[in-house]
C-alpha cells in the first residue's frame, strides 16, 4: 500500500492527483490532504478518499474545519505547521507538493528531511534554493521527482544516468514553452487585463502559474528549477517556443544525440509518473497521434518583449540569493496584477527593481538566507508596486 499526502489537493494539480490515485486504484491511498481555504472542495475530496489527516492554512477555514471535521479525519494545525506535519508523517510514502508559491518551502524541506519520495509540482522553492534542497535530498536519501511537465520530460530523458553524471553527459537541455496567450500578439502589452492573462491557450492551470505563463516568467522559473534539479549551468538551458506543447522538453548529449519526451499536453501523465516512478502505470491520457499532429514548430523566444524571461536568466547567472528575490518579487507583482492593482508591464518592472537592489554574491545562499530574502524581497516589491500605481 502506498500512502500519499497531497499538499494543495484542491488546486489544478491536486484535483488531477486525486483522480490519478483513483485510477491507480488498489494499493494507493490518499493519507492526507491540505488546502488553503477552499473547504467545500476539501470536504468533497475527503468524502471520496477518506484521508486520515486534513489541514488548511487559513485560520478562519481551520476553525470551521476543526468544529466539523470530515468523518474519520484528524485536523492538523493551521498555517504552515499543518503542512509541515503532513509532509513528514511517518506513514507517508509519497508526498505530492502542489501548493502555489514560496509557502511550499518549509513543507518541502520537511518532506526531504523525512526521506520521502517527493512528487514536486511546487516549483517556487526549487527556484529559491534548489541547489541546497537537492543537497539536503541527497543527504537524507529523499527522491525528488518533478511533476512540472518540462522538468519531468528532462527527468524521463535522463533515466539510467546518476544525478552526478548529468552535467558531463549533456551539452544542452531544451526547455519548451507554449509562448502563452500573447506570444503572437502585436503592439504594447501595457493594457493587458487580468482576464486576458488568465486565459491560457494550451493548459488549464491555477491563476498564478497562468499569469506566469503569459509573462514567460514561468519559463524563467522553470529554467532555474532545471538548473537546480539537474545541477547544470544555466548556459546549457535553451528555451524554445513550441506552440503545439507536444515536445515537453528534451536533452542533447555531448555526442549530439537528442532525446525528447512527447505527448499531448495533459498534466495527468507527468503527475502519474511522478507518483509511480520508477514504475509506469497504464495511461490516463489520450495517446499521441503523429498523423493528427502533422507538424511541430519551434521559435526563438523574444527576451525583450518578455523581460521576465531575461530577468530570470539574469538572476540565475548572478546566483546566490538573487533567484529567491526574483521569485518573491514576482509573487507579489502577480498577486497585485490579478487584483487589478498593477499593470501587466508592471510585473517585470517590479521584479527588475527588486533584483537591482539585491546584493549578495554566489556564496551567500543558505536555506535561512533564502527565507530571509523572500521576506525582504516581498517588502521591496510591495513598495515598488505602490509607487507604480
Ligand atoms: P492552484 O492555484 O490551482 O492550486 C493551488 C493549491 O494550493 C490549492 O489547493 C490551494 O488551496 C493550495 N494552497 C495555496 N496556498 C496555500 C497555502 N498557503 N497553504 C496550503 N495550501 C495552499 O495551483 P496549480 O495547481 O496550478 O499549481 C500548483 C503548483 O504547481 C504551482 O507551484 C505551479 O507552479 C505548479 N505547476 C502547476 C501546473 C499546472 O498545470 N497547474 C503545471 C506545472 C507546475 P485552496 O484551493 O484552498 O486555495
Ligand atoms: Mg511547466
Amino acid at each position: 500500500m502506498k500512502n500519499v499526502v497531497i499538499l494543495g489537493s484542491t488546486g489544478s494539480i491536486g484535483v488531477n492527483a486525486v483522480k490519478a490515485l483513483r485510477k491507480l486504484g488498489k494499493g494507493w491511498r490518499a493519507l492526507g490532504l491540505a488546502a488553503n481555504s477552499n473547504l467545500a472542495a476539501l470536504r468533497a475530496q475527503a468524502r471520496e478518499v477518506k484521508p486520515a489527516y486534513v489541514a488548511v492554512f487559513d485560520y478562519k477555514a481551520w476553525q470551521e474545519l476543526k468544529a466539523d471535521p470530515p468523518k474519520g479525519a484528524k485536523v492538523l494545525a493551521p498555517g504552515v505547521e499543518g503542512l509541515v506535519e503532513l509532509a513528514s508523517l511517518a506513514q507517508a510514502d509519497v508526498v505530492l507538493s502542489a501548493v502555489t508559491g514560496a509557502v511550499g518551502f518549509a513543507p518541502l524541506l520537511a518532506a526531504i528531511r523525512a526521506s520521502k519520495h517527493i512528487a514536486l509540482a511546487n516549483k517556487e522553492p526549487m527556484v529559491m534554493a534548489g541547489a541546497l534542497l537537492m543537497k539536503e535530498a541527497e543527504r537524507w536519501q529523499a527522491r525528488i521527482v518533478p511533476v512540472d511537465s518540462e522538468p519531468s520530460a528532462i527527468f524521463q530523458c535522463l533515466a539510467g544516468l546518476k544525478p552526478g553524471q548529468y552535467d558531463a553527459a549533456l551539452s544542452r537541455v531544451f526547455l519548451t514553452a507554449s509562448g502563452g496567450p500573447f506570444y503572437a500578439r502585436k503592439g504594447s502589452l501595457a493594457g493587458v487585463t487580468p482576464a486576458q492573462a488568465l486565459k491560457h491557450p494550451r493548459w488549464s492551470m491555477g491563476p498564478k502559474i497562468t499569469v506566469d505563463s503569459s509573462t514567460l516568467m514561468n519559463k524563467g522559473l522553470e529554467a532555474i528549477e532545471i538548473q537546480n534539479l539537474f545541477s547544470l549551468p544555466i548556459s546549457k538551458v535553451q528555451v524554445l517556443v513550441h506552440p503545439q506543447s507536444v515536445v515537453h522538453s528534451g536533452v542533447e548529449f555531448r555526442d549530439g544525440s537528442v532525446l525528447a519526451q512527447l505527448s499531448w499536453p495533459d498534466m495527468r501523465l507527468p503527475i502519474q509518473y511522478a507518483l509511480t516512478w520508477p514504475d509506469r502505470a497504464p495511461s490516463l491520457a489520450e495517446p499521441l497521434d503523429f498523423f493528427r499532429l502533422a507538424r511541430l514548430d519551434f521559435f526563438k523566444p523574444d527576451f525583450r518583449r518578455f523581460p521576465c524571461l531575461e530577468l530570470a536568466f539574469e538572476a540565475a547567472r548572478r546566483g546566490g540569493i538573487c533567484p529567491a528575490a526574483l521569485n518573491a518579487a514576482n509573487e507579489v507583482a502577480v498577486e497585485r496584477f490579478i487584483a487589478g492593482r498593477l499593470k501587466f508591464t508592471g510585473i517585470p518592472a517590479v521584479v527588475e527593481k527588486v533584483l537591482a537592489a539585491c546584493r549578495g554574491g554566489k556564496a551567500g545562499l543558505t536555506l535561512a538566507a533564502a527565507v530571509e530574502t523572500d521576506a525582504w524581497a516581498r517588502q521591496k516589491a510591495a513598495d515598488a508596486a505602490q509607487r507604480m500605481r
